[in-house]
């Protein structure tokens, strides 16, 4: 039997006999060590050096991006508040996801430059969490009512601006990270 020599082992179980190999360095892995990736299967190091390539962001990026976002949707929720104070009539909706969409590139792309284009998953939360922060605070006036009056009523205001940050925000965090998933 030739098969004797032909044996091989995982790199980090030396008894664990196994012909899995990592598609990246090459090394023989057991089931156990193996992790699934879209591209096949990867030993954990390669993994762990993956992850660093992938976060890039320091630890005040995240604070940057979280206040970069809220000034700018902040801005945004204002301008929309102005213009929707004229009434949008029919084209309500589509200005609506128009406007949504197109904050959220604009301050995506904002907080990539002043982060330096760094990345990480918490740094895209903090960035579409500034959106959402700084959308509510335009519409603080609604807020306020609400919470001295106690009229829930007056939360429908808050229902085209609400859209608007939601449509933003989400666009914020599909541009950022969106561009990481194609590289
Ligand atoms: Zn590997
Ligand atoms: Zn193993």
């Amino acid at each position: 039997m030739t098969e004797e020599s032909t044996k091989t082992y995982c790199y980090r179980h030396p008894e664990t006999e196994t012909a899995l190999r990592c598609n990246r360095c090459g090394n023989y892995i057991c089931p156990k060590c193996a992790r699934r990736t879209p591209t096949g299967y990867r030993c954990p190091d390669c993994i762990r050096e993956q992850q660093k390539v992938f976060d890039t962001a320091r630890w005040y990026d995240p604070i940057t991006g979280f206040f970069t976002a809220a000034i700018l949707a902040g801005i945004a929720g204002a301008l929309f508040n102005l213009v929707g104070g004229f009434g949008f009539g029919f084209f309500l909706f589509f200005i609506i996801f128009a406007a949504g969409a197109g904050a959220g590139t604009v301050i995506a792309e904002a907080v990539r430059t002043v982060v330096g284009k760094r990345r990480s998953k918490i740094l895209f939360t903090a960035a579409t969490a500034g959106v959402v922060f700084g959308g509510l605070i335009a519409n603080l006036h609604i807020l306020l009512v609400v919470l001295f009056t106690g009229n829930l009523g007056s939360l429908l205001g808050l229902l085209w601006p609400g859209i608007f940050i939601f449509l933003a925000a989400s666009a914020t965090y599909v541009r950022l990270s969106g561009i990481q998933l194609g590289r």
